[in-house]
């Protein structure tokens, strides 16, 4: 079910269970600003999602209300994320989500990594 991503922050959100290390991930990165981990349901050979440490539904929220400390915290991390699983050379593919149109389904901002293979054009449907 999407989200609506004007709705204020939930913290039962299963993102929000990982941060807390209520539920297992499977982690590759961590720092005080961010966490990465593989997506349960890979959608390419390499599908990493980076989250901020921070309470924020999207990248609308973030964006608009997170600190310059958190946002260059968590822009780097996704950088160093990406570079650390080898996809700068062959390229990767970021994608957030966001709300209802977009079919945003877990209310804690959240960049999708892909890479790993030739991902093709970027196809609208
Ligand atoms: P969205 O559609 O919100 O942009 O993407 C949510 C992503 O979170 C999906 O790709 C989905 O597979 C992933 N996801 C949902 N629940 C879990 C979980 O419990 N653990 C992990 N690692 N990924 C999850």
């Amino acid at each position: 079910m999407p989200i609506d991503a004007t709705l204020p922050y939930d913290d039962q959100n299963i993102f929000a269970k990982i941060l807390r290390g209520e539920i297992p991930c499977k982690k590759v990165f961590e720092d005080d600003w961010a966490l990465a981990f593989h997506d349960i349901n890979p959608q390419a050979p390499t599908h990493v999602l980076v989250i901020p440490k921070g309470a924020y539904v999207s990248w609308d929220d973030f964006s608009a209300t997170a600190s310059d400390a958190e946002i260059a915290g968590f822009v780097r991390a996704v950088g160093q994320v990406s570079r650390a699983l080898g996809l700068v050379e062959p390229g990767y593919r970021l994608l957030a989500n966001i709300g209802m149109d977009s079919h945003q389904e877990v209310p804690h901002l959240h960049v999708h990594i892909f890479g790993g293979k030739p991902l093709g054009p970027m196809l609208m449907r």
